[in-house]
């Protein structure tokens, strides 16, 4: 084994695999991510194996350097002061089925783009996975927001998430009752940085009928008698998308964002009909509008923050500076080029701060935040 100083790149060889762990020193993240925005760390790794993934947080605990991960980059808000730890990146690769007769497991690695692989099983005609078409980033990072789309999110397909305990170096199977999914969360999300989740397995359906039960994506369907093929849907979900710049293309000027901003806020019948009054007596809504809302179960109601923040003064298309709004999306905050992180979030806290001032409810950011003092931001401003 062969140690550098801190200010060299160290090569490590893992004895047990042929990987190389490389820890690169003053690296930047912003085109890491699909914001392209926010600093440098430290310290940065690229991890293909699970091997060298111990090897790297043993080297940050000798080093007495905090650990944070990162996957494809497409849900992280990265600070303008970067990363002063070292930062992994899970790129590990590998994908593999196992055909259980009507049930087929497959498991992908975390550095799996995540398009591909739905890709793969659409075109396997395995059901469970077709309405998440078209989302940009990782497989690892899938499970931490329990990522969703037109009417189906990862957790309804996961069987089980492989991770590395970043304390005690364990690799551990949680089965999708461990994981704590929620909507748009998981355990992984409310407890950041405890596990590097290494792969994910899917128990998908061969054969399966499509999910078809969200509105927009019935209709753009136009079904008639006949069930549309995975493919068909795959298609569909995939043009909806694109209508609402949320498909990364080079030629889309709003292709620099991670993706919704907020998250839809779930609130009791109550609040909710706090929400119509006072939008009623603001004159935003008419009398015989309503808020646009879904049931969740019996109690609670989601509400579209895109409608929320449109009210609230936000239109589509808004530029302040080198950041704004998407012009297809009130829920996308698009990065123009030559901005900083402070220019997006100083944007995100006044659109928050007009929706609570107009709705009485607090929006809630969707991505992960890199190099805060906290896990939200947001919370702590004003
Ligand atoms: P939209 O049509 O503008 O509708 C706004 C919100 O209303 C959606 O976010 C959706 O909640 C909810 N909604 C609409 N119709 C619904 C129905 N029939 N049943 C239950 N809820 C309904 O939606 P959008 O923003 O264009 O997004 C379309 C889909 O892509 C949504 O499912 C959205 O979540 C998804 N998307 C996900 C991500 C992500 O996971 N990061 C990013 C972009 C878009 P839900 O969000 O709960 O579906």
């Amino acid at each position: 084994m062969r140690w550098g100083t801190l200010g060299l790149m160290i090569e490590e060889a893992d004895c047990n695999q042929e990987s190389v762990l490389r820890i690169q020193q003053r690296v930047p993240l912003a085109p890491l991510t699909t914001l392209e925005l926010g600093g440098t760390a430290s310290f940065f790794a690229s991890i293909d194996s699970v091997g060298v993934a111990k090897e790297a947080i043993r080297w940050a605990n000798r080093n007495s350097r905090p650990v944070a991960i990162l996957g494809g980059g497409s849900n992280v808000v990265v600070s303008d002061d970067g990363y002063r730890g070292l930062v992994l990146r899970a790129a590990l690769r590998g994908v593999q089925l196992r055909d259980d007769g009507a049930t087929v497991r497959v498991t992908a690695a975390a550095g799996e783009p995540w398009d591909d692989l739905v890709e793969m099983t659409v075109t396997e005609n395995l059901a469970g996975l077709e309405c998440l078409s078209g989302i940009p980033g990782w497989v690892g990072a899938t499970p931490i927001q329990n990522v969703g789309a037109y009417g189906q999110d990862v957790a309804m397909a996961i069987e089980g998430v492989r991770v590395l305990d970043l304390k005690n170096l364990e690799e551990k199977t949680l089965a999708r009752e461990a994981c704590g999914f929620g909507y748009r969360t998981s355990t992984f999300r409310e407890i950041p940085n405890h596990f590097m989740v290494l792969s994910v397995t899917f128990a998908l359906e061969r054969h399966g009928r499509p999910k078809i039960e969200y509105g927009e994506l019935r209709r753009s369907l136009e079904i008639g008698g006949t069930t549309p093929s995975l493919a068909e849907v795959r298609q569909a979900v995939l043009g909806l998308r694109r209508s609402k710049s949320m498909v990364i293309e080079a030629s889309d000027p709003n292709r620099l964002s991670a993706g919704s901003f907020f998250v839809n806020p779930v609130v009791d019948a109550l609040t909710l009909a706090t929400m119509i009054e006072r939008a009623r007596n603001s004159g935003v809504l008419g009398s015989s509008e309503n808020v646009p809302n879904f049931p969740v179960d019996g109690q609670s109601f989601k509400v579209s923050a895109a409608w929320l923040i449109e009210k609230a003064g936000f239109a589509k298309g808004l530029r302040r500076g080198a950041c704004g709004i998407s012009s297809a999306h009130a829920l996308a905050l698009v990065h123009h080029g030559g901005g900083t992180t402070r220019d997006l979030l100083t944007l995100a806290q006044d659109i928050r701060d007009a929706v609570r001032l107009q709705f009485d409810v607090e929006l809630q950011p969707e991505p992960v935040f890199l190099g805060f003092p906290t896990a939200n931001p947001l919370a702590a401003s004003r």
